[in-house]
Formats: structure tokens, sequence, C-alpha cells
């Protein structure tokens, strides 16, 4: 059937259910978002202008929330742990909700598993039960689960399943047999799904789908009483855990702020201040979040210690007018060297606690310093403190850019599809561009093509250092690994005028590629394998990157 904007949030309410903490907290925020959400979902409405949407049928299995995988987090709602999940968990419930699709809430094994219609006790059931859900939204734990208790079921509808998945799974680190040949070691597991299957908190790779989460939106008269009633002098510390606050060489970057401004934190605490807190920061201890957002509104800086990595703390700071201050690192944080990213399945290199508020935001609402440097960090301090900022939020993370996305990917990604005659881009070839920079697509006669539109594909070649990510960042492009299997021909390399001498298909991440300096072609042989990410100074990639809609990295212009 047709699904219909939902205008109230009540029933939503009821499918999460309760008890567990961190349901609590969920249902709080979606309470508190409410008339933010259905504000958000009319406006979608209207710019749809009707537009005919199907009602999916789907299944919500939190599985980091399940007894079974150890619900480590629920007990940690009230003590400081991270919330970050459970922001982005409530804010997809409500997202799907509001689109109007009919939804299932499971957080335990034995709901999961009446819900698929699996006997209770049949562990691993072989027979195939028809699914009654079209989409299944879960996380590792979940998709552990599944695998356990589907039989052979799992592998039949694997394609219905999204992965909600905070840091990113790179395709080399998804496919059991590359990943294992090449040593592309996980503590997560191979799937061999679709790696647009994986949904990250920030766009991290584009190799996987961004789904992000909101944060509070403020009206232009929210803004400008913020703005005029911000303190100068009052920092706010990013953390909830004592911890943090142990991080080495503080002593003296604390020193320097303390002499510009009053220092402020939200951590945790039972009974007294915790030890690693000095004297003279003034801890408010964990805050309920629409208290935190308070404090943030009238705070002039938020600033970051290098702990915890890429939460949504410093994005609700920037949209509550604040400045955030954080560490460049270098070298970058990575799974090879950071014991915290050690075992998860991505070689993304981190250049600051939050590499999206540098790259994405940037100055004046974000500024990215060595702490090691007393003088720079000084400098950044005095400049915040003089500086006016405005409330910022990117539009990919107010709720009706969260919607949009949501809409688009439920109702055209589609992974279960068998992959047509002529190719899912419809009829067409690669043209070298005008300028003879790069490759273009030129589509022939009619029909409307896939998704996203193959028109708006462009092929770069890289340089020899570069990720495709990199190659089309640089020419204000983004990689859309949809199209690898566009440019993964002969004819790519012969429209770019490379002479290959041989021509060979072979399983590696950074193919389509050619060999730097010698005439040798490489072609991709397993599209699973096909990666944004990756680069080896031996070879130039062929990269396809296509546009994207301002502030909304990922869809097209022509994508909605
Ligand atoms: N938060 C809160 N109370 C506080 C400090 C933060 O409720 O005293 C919330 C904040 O609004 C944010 C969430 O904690 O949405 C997660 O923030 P963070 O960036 O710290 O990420 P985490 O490490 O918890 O995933």
């Amino acid at each position: 059937g047709q699904a219909a904007f939902r205008s109230d949030l009540t029933h939503l309410l009821e499918l999460v259910g309760t008890g567990k903490e961190s349901l609590i907290f969920m249902k709080k925020r979606i309470r508190h978002l409410g008339r933010q959400w259905l504000r958000a979902a009319r406006r979608l409405e209207q710019k749809l202008e009707g537009r005919r949407r199907d009602q999916k049928h789907i299944l919500i299995h939190i599985g980091f929330l399940t007894e079974e995988s150890g619900d480590v987090f629920s007990p940690r709602v009230l003590k400081g742990g991270p919330l970050g999940e459970m922001v982005q968990w409530a804010d997809i419930l409500a997202a799907l909700f509001l689109l109007g699709h009919s939804l299932r809430v499971t957080v335990s094994l034995k709901e999961l598993q009446s819900n698929l219609g699996v006997p209770p006790g049949r562990g691993n059931c072989p027979l195939t039960i028809p699914l009654p859900f079209d989409l299944i939204y879960t996380d590792y734990h979940g998709l552990q689960q599944m695998k356990q208790h589907m039989g052979l079921s799992f592998k039949k509808y694997s394609c219905r399943i999204r992965v909600i998945d905070t840091f990113g799974t790179e395709p080399a680190y998804n496919h059991e047999e590359y990943a294992t040949l090449r040593g592309y070691r996980t503590n997560w597991g191979y799937w061999n799904l679709q790696p647009t299957q994986f949904m990250t908190m920030f766009p991290h790779t584009p190799d996987n789908s961004f789904m992000g989460f909101v944060s509070e939106e403020l009206n232009r008269t929210e803004k400008q009483f913020i703005k005029s009633n911000k303190v100068s002098n009052m920092a706010v510390v990013y953390g909830k855990e004592a911890s943090i606050w142990k991080v080495g060489g503080k002593e003296k970057f604390l020193a320097i702020l303390n002499k510009y401004m009053e220092i402020h934190g939200t951590v945790y605490y039972e009974t007294q201040r915790p030890p690693e807190v000095p004297a003279f920061v003034k801890n408010h201890g964990l805050l309920p979040q629409h208290e935190f957002q308070q404090l943030l509104r009238k705070a002039k800086l938020f600033i970051g210690f290098g702990f915890p990595y890429e939460g949504p703390a410093p994005l609700e700071a920037i949209a509550n007018g604040c400045v955030f201050l954080q560490a460049r690192f270098n070298p970058p944080h990575s799974s090879l060297n950071h014991e915290f990213f050690r075992g998860k399945p991505t070689s993304r290199e981190v250049s600051s606690q939050h590499p999206y508020a540098e790259a994405f935001i940037g100055k004046p609402h974000v500024w990215t310093v060595d702490y090691n440097n007393s003088e720079e960090f000084e400098a950044a301090i005095k400049a915040i403190m003089s500086t006016q900022v405005d409330p910022y939020l990117p539009y990919e993370y107010t709720c009706e850019g969260m919607l949009e996305r949501i809409h688009a990917y439920v109702q055209h990604q589609d992974f279960c599809a068998a992959p047509e005659a002529g190719g899912p881009a419809g009829p067409g070839a690669l043209a070298l561009a005008p300028n003879a920079t790069h490759l273009v697509w030129a589509p022939r006669g009619g029909g409307h093509g896939g998704w996203p539109p193959a028109r708006s594909l462009q092929v770069w070649l890289s340089e020899g250092r570069h990720a495709c990510s990199e190659t089309c960042r640089r020419r204000g492009l983004v990689c859309e690994p949809t199209f690898f299997k566009l440019l993964n021909t002969k004819d790519a390399f012969l429209q770019l005028s490379i002479a290959c001498d041989s021509t060979e298909a072979e399983m590696n991440h950074l193919y389509p590629a050619v060999a730097e300096g010698a005439r040798e072609c490489y072609l991709q042989k397993e599209p699973l394998l096909f990666s944004c990410a990756g680069f080896n100074s031996k070879y130039r990639r062929l990269c396809p990157c296509r546009d994207y809609r301002e502030g909304q990295v990922a869809l097209c212009r022509d994508c909605l």
C-alpha cells in the first residue's frame, strides 16, 4: 500500500516498550523532539508533492540492547556511558515511523524469534520461512543473532537487512575470502553484504550509506536570544566519563584555558567530585539531554580532550551557538595505531576527535589545533572569545534532512533485485567530457535508469596517493560506489586515452586501476570489493564521482 506521513508520535512511543533505562532515554528524546519532527514531516510531505511512496513492513531489532548480547549500555545510561547509539536509534525510529511505515521493534531474542516466525528452541532452523518484513534494521549484534536463528532464510533474505554501524565497514573488510587472504582482520565478522547496506553515524566513507541522527533546531528568535545571552568566557568540556580527564599533557592546555575562561564539565559522579576533575572546574554531573542543551546555549566554547570520538555532542554544541575546539591528531588515529579502533572493520584515518566537524563544518564554528603547541592553543582561545558565531546545523542533521535521506533510501535502495539486462543505469555509454579532464555518462534513448541516476556520474583518474573518496572530494564531488560497475570496463581506459598493454581482472579493492608508470590495466573481478576507500602509490584508480545536494551529501542533485 501507500505510505502516509504520520502526524502523531503516540503510537511509536507504545511500540518502543519499556523497562530498560536505554528505552526510557530514547522515548524521552522522541517526545522532546516531537514537535520538531512533526513540523519537518509536514515540510517534506509538501516537498514531495504527493509522490507515491510504498509502505514497508519494517522490523527494527536493536541487538546491542538485548540481554543475549550482554546489554552493557542500558545500565550505564545514567552513569555517563555512551549515548550516541541510543540517540541514533531513537531518531531512526522516529523517521521511519513518521514516513508512514509499519514498524515492529524488538530488543530481545525471544521477541525477535516470534516476529520472524521462528519456532522457539529451534536453534539452527534448517527451513526457509517466509519473512514477513520488507526491511530489517539491526546492528552487528542483531546480525549475529539472526544468522544463528534464521537458518537458511538468513542468506536468502540478507538483502533486506540494513546494519546500523557507527564507525563504518569498508569493502575490503566485508568480503570474507579477500579479508582473510589479505589479513583485514576484524572483531565483527565478514558478512559479504553490499557495503551500502551498512549505515553510519557520520558520512565517513561513501562505501557505506550515511544514516546520521538529528540535533535540536532553533528558530530565528531563539537564535537571536542565544546569541545575545552568550557568556563569552564560559567553556564546557566534552565528555561524560571521568576517564577523559586523564589525557596526558592536559595540565598545560587546561592551565591556559583556565586563564581565560570559566570551565564547566558534565562528568558523571556518584557522591563526590571525581578525583580526575580539577577543583577549578565547575562540574554539573551528568545532565538530562535537554538540560545539557541549556548549558550549551550559554557557553561560548565546547572543548574536546580527544575522546570520545565522533559523537553527537559537538553538533549539538555548534547548533547551540558554541565554537567547538578540538585537537588535531598527528599522526591520525586508526585501527593500525589506536586501541579504540583496533579490530574495527575500517582503515579510516581519523585526523581529529571529530573529523566531520573539521571537514564539513570548519571555521568559524570548529577549530582544530595542535594542543601541544601552547601558542597556537592560546591564540585559538583568544580568537574564539572575541568572535561572534551564529548557531549552525548542517541540513543533513536536521529532522527534515534525515527524513529526506531515509525516504530516498527506503524507496530506492534495493539490494534484492537481480541485476537487469542492460544494467541498472539504463542504456548509455561513457564519453569524454568537453574539457577532456574526465568522463561523463551519456544516456541513450528514454528510460529513467537506476538510482542514483547515472547522469550524475563523472569518472576521474586518481593520483597515486589518493583514495577515490579523496579524488572526488577535491573536485567538489563525492565518490559513488554504485557507479563502479559502469566504469569497470576496457572502454573506460580507452575513453581516457590510457593505453593498456595488458588488461587483467582480479580481486583487489583498488581496482579498476592502472599501474603507475606501466601500461598495465586492471579490472575488478568481484563487485563486492568496489571501494571508494583505499589507495596505494603503485596505482592510479578509476573513480566514480557524483554531485550532491547542498547540505545533504548522501543524495545527488536529482536523487530525490
Ligand atoms: N549528553 C547528555 N548529558 C550530558 C552530556 C551529554 O545527555 O551531560 C548527551 C548529548 O546530548 C549527546 C549524547 O549525550 O546527544 C551523546 O554524546 P557524545 O557525543 O558524548 O557521544 P557518546 O560517546 O555518548 O556516544
